[in-house]
């Protein structure tokens, strides 16, 4: 018989680990509401993995790889889109040294002048800006639609899904994990894996503290008065906390003001007040068409962030054995999750992954408490 994998939470993680493992072990996935129903449903789907792993390209290509070969399974596909920083006149310099080191170690970045830029990319109004840093490798996904699609090629290799069944406890004896207690009972396993989003720090308390704590982040759509034209790009745009990329009907999301939340199971679920004004005032500034733009949508969710912004993704050598993390994806859950899920395998049947894990390794970190400084990935550079 094969050994048995738990694992705790059914959002884009679980679903991507149990697809990961379904094949070679009998994997339960055990979601307290439905799947994808969290923080996973509400992602704007951005995948910008070799900007957020420019020190570590073979981590950022993995998920670029997965997502390209991925684009076209069930009803998934992966939009490959440019991604665009604004960059103000005084860090000009700096900028294009900064794109002439990335470019040199051959990563698809590069800096145009304003001129260029807007030849580029004409509905920007790049007047109070002196270029653009120009990610070339980048795209969004339907996060729901991903993590369905993952969901449903877990399933097929035999994988079950337990739906509204939360689980209370994770079972230990002598130092290993063997089980859990959902509200329907007991289940055995050999492995858990902790995939319970911003949850997981309290979750695994009374086990092995992690330093994970909830944070709070928006997002917004509007309407231009004409749709975005084709070869729109992605883009940010730094000091304003903000990044935003068209949407396949034209429309325009914007996204960011990301916040340290105390009270997640409270927090509002709409954008606030002042994030909605801060966009109606700030996007006209750079994009033509936006003076009269239509209002068609915002809301908020809750993520979970670590100290530096990058996942937990290891079995910590101070939890009982067997227990795996896969938690703290600071806003970049849906573009991670292809890494997560290949790194949770290799902890788990030991082969080796294709890239580092000690990027993701638990003993990174002086700390293991939650009352550290959260840092806003939005914040852009
Ligand atoms: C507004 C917004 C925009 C975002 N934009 C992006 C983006 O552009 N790109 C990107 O990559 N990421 C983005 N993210 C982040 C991304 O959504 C998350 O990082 C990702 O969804 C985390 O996935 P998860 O499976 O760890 O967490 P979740 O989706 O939160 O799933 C965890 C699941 O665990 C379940 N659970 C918890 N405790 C238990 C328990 N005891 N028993 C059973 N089940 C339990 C929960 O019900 C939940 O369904 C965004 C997030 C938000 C909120």
């Amino acid at each position: 018989m094969s050994e048995r994998i738990a694992i705790v939470g059914g959002g884009v993680i679980g679903c991507a680990v149990a697809r990961k493992l379904a094949s070679d072990y009998e994997v339960e996935v055990f979601e307290k509401g439905q799947l994808a129903s969290e923080a996973s449903a509400l992602a704007a789907g951005e995948v910008t993995m070799l900007s957020s792993y420019e020190d570590k390209p073979d981590i950022g290509w993995h998920a670029v790889d997965f997502f390209r070969e991925y684009d076209g399974t069930d009803e998934f596909t992966f939009t490959e889109l440019p991604s665009i920083g604004l960059v103000t006149p005084d860090r000009e310099d700096e900028k294009r040294r900064y794109a002439a080191r990335l470019a040199a170690e051959g990563l698809p970045v590069r800096y145009l002048d304003r001129e260029t830029a807007r030849e580029q990319y004409p509905t920007f109004d790049f007047s109070d800006h002196a270029g653009v840093i120009e990610h070339r490798v980048s795209g969004f996904v339907d996060p729901y639609t991903f993590a369905m699609t993952l969901h449903h090629d877990a399933r097929d290799d035999g994988a079950t899904f337990h739906t509204n069944t939360a689980v209370r406890n994770l079972l230990v004896e002598d130092d290993d994990v063997v089980g859990l207690e959902t509200e329907d009972g007991r289940i055995d396993a050999d492995h858990v894996v902790c995939a319970a989003g911003w949850r997981s720090r309290e979750f695994l308390l009374e086990h092995v503290p992690i330093p994970v704590r909830p944070y709070r982040t928006q997002c917004i759509v509007l309407e231009p008065k004409s749709p975005l034209p084709e070869g729109f790009p992605m883009g940010w745009f730094p000091g304003e906390h903000v990044y935003f990329r068209p949407e396949h009907n034209g429309d325009f999301l914007i996204g960011g003001w990301s916040f340290a939340e105390d009270n997640p199971e409270g927090a509002s679920g709409q954008a606030d007040e002042a994030f909605r004004n801060h966009v109606a005032d700030l996007v006209p500034t750079f994009l033509e068409g936006f003076e009269e733009a239509g209002y068609v949508d915002d809301w908020a969710g809750v993520d979970g962030a670590t100290p530096d912004t990058r996942p937990i993704l290891d079995a910590p050598a101070d939890a009982p054995d067997g227990l795996i993390v896969a938690t703290g994806f600071n806003g970049r859950g849906v573009m991670t999750a292809p890494v997560a899920a290949t790194a949770v395998r290799s902890l788990i049947t030991g082969e080796d992954a294709p890239f580092s894990l000690d990027t993701f390794a638990i003993d990174r970190f002086t700390t293991r408490s939650d009352d550290f400084e959260f840092i806003s990935i939005s914040a852009g550079d």
